[in-house]
């Protein structure tokens, strides 16, 4: 507790008292709406904020994590102890040539709406998905034959000793819903898209085509973290799922869909830890009927309410 009082006048000296909020509930900030509290949720102004805290995070050694949209990631009841950041202060988008320039908490979607607005294709694949910038790099975001791989020229990123970087896409190795950003430790800080001229009717009807696929196959009126297994290889996941008759089996008020068997719903009240004995029994049951290992896209974090 002592030590979580010099942490915390720390922070509020770096950045303003109202950026760093103490036993922050995170399921108020996570897409999934799961998970416990954060000792410091701290949502830096400036990019130099963001190096000293990562620079305090490693002199004080207290643990450092990094949250975007909270799509693609569970925390745990028991929350994350130490520092979590949230780039949610970073949104700005501008146009550069035909780029477009965004930062790290911006969200994908109002990116790819933004490249609409400026006639600019190749971005239409991401017009549904939910992340920020910073998690779409980090997760190589894709959809319906599109990835960031495709659009992305360059980035800037504090690395895990508080340096700024600026990196060419080839350096992130961008593959199937992979970067070696969390090997790295790298905070994306901003994304520069390289676009291509095109016509807005055409791009349009490719977001709306996208949106109608998306809106009628997904139980988005319910929070999730998406497709929660990678494809396995020669499979598809969500075919598997069903074929096992797991759609609408549960734990607590977390839920197989029965709209997209890929997809585990919290239809309310769900706690993490009910949403990942749902991973689990899919698993568990999938390998008993198939013999098929189901690889998690989804990450999993934090501590358990009894550590
Ligand atoms: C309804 C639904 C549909 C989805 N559809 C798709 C889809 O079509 N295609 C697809 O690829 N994904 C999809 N997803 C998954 C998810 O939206 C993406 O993986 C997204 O890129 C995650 O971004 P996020 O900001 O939510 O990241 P988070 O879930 O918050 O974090 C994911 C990881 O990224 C890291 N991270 C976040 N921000 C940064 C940053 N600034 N710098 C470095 N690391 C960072 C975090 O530390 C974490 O490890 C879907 C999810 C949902 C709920």
């Amino acid at each position: 507790m002592g030590n979580n009082h010099h942490i915390y006048n720390k922070l509020i000296s770096i950045t303003s008292e109202e950026n760093v909020m103490v036993d922050e509930l995170l399921r108020n900030h996570m897409y999934t709406r799961l998970g416990g509290k954060a000792d410091f949720f701290v949502t830096p102004s400036s990019i130099e904020e963001v190096q000293q805290i990562v620079k305090l995070a490693n002199n004080e050694q207290v643990p450092f994590t990094l949250l975007g949209n909270g799509s693609n990631l569970i925390v745990r009841d028991g929350g994350i102890r130490g520092i979590v950041l949230s780039p949610k202060r970073f949104t700005a988008i501008k146009r550069e040539g035909n780029s477009l320039i965004a930062e790290s908490g911006a969200r994908i979607i109002d990116v790819s709406r933004r490249a609409l607005q400026e006639n600019l294709t190749g971005l239409e694949f991401a017009c549904g998905i939910p992340g920020t910038v910073g998690g779409a790099l980090y997760m190589n975001a894709g959809a319906y034959g599109g990835e960031v791989k495709d659009v992305l020229r360059h980035t800037i990123v504090v690395d895990r000793n508080g340096e700024l970087l600026q990196l060419v896409a080839e350096d992130l190795d961008l593959d199937y819903r992979t970067s070696n950003i969390p090997d790295k430790g790298y905070i994306v800080l901003e994304a520069h898209f390289d676009l291509q001229p095109g016509n807005y009717h055409e791009i349009k009807d490719v977001m709306d085509d996208l949106t109608y696929k998306r809106e009628s196959k997904q139980p988005l009126e319910y929070p999730s973290c998406g497709s929660v297994f990678k494809r396995p290889p020669g499979y598809f996941a969500g075919k598997l799922i069903q074929d096992s008759n797991l759609q609408g089996k549960g734990v607590g008020d977390a839920e197989v869909s029965t709209k997209h068997a890929g997809f585990i719903i919290n239809k309310g009240n769900a706690t993490a830890s009910d949403y990942i004995a749902v991973i689990e029994m899919v698993q568990k049951t999938v390998k008993e009927k198939f013999g098929v290992d189901l690889e998690r896209e989804v990450r999993i974090i934090g501590e358990d309410v009894s550590d």
